[in-house]
């Protein structure tokens, strides 16, 4: 089996509930979307057999994969992750949440760009749900989100310094008036690694 692959790295998670942990990212090429705030090139890559990946990620001392994108379930198939799953690895997905995910990864993360509602049809229940929020975007309500252990809100980081703190102020006075929300700060850009 292949996966067209963009890019593999060792790195910290940056964000949201496992935030500080090591992994080794495996970056699948494409996505379904076209977000105006996309910080990713996910275009291109490599096709890999899934011994091939096994090979680069075995040489990190991690036993943590996080399958993101581009959107990864595009690719991304239970026969995949059982793949990994029998070589000890626990698995991560980070997903827009337009397609159903594969039942045997271990953390599930969901960011709706502009339909929640779609995606609980699609995926009713995951780990956590993560929305990138701008200042002045409405912020849905739980009924109409994926139903989540956790659930964060995170400020887009801009070029622009400013655009930023204003999104971190929102995101702030947001979840002070609805308190179940969390605050999820891509703490790999404040440090400055990938
Ligand atoms: S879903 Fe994610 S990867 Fe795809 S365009 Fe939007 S921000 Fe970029």
């Amino acid at each position: 089996m292949n996966l067209k692959v963009k890019e593999i790295f060792y790195s910290l998670q940056g964000e949201g509930g496992r935030q500080g942990e090591v992994s080794i990212f495996v970056r699948l090429s494409g996505c379904n979307l076209k977000c105006d705030f996309c910080d990713t090139d996910f275009s291109g890559g490599e096709t890999m057999e899934l011994s091939q990946i096994l090979s680069v990620i075995r040489q990190h001392p991690c036993r943590w994969i996080i399958w993101t994108g581009g959107e990864p379930a595009l690719q991304l198939t239970d026969e995949a992750v059982t793949f990994f799953k029998r070589e000890g690895y626990r698995q991560a997905i980070e997903s827009n949440g337009y397609f159903p995910l594969p039942d045997l990864l271990d953390y599930t993360t969901v960011s709706p760009k502009g339909k929640p509602d779609y995606a609980k049809a699609v995926n009713p229940s995951v780990d956590e749900v993560r929305l990138p929020i701008n200042k002045g975007d409405a912020i849905p309500g739980f009924e109409r989100l994926p139903k989540a252990k956790y659930y964060f809100l995170s400020p887009v980081f801009r070029d622009d310094a400013l655009a930023t703190k204003e999104n971190i102020n929102y995101c702030v006075e947001q979840i002070m008036q609805k308190p179940d929300w969390r605050l999820s700060m891509q703490i790999h850009k404040l440090i400055n690694i990938e």
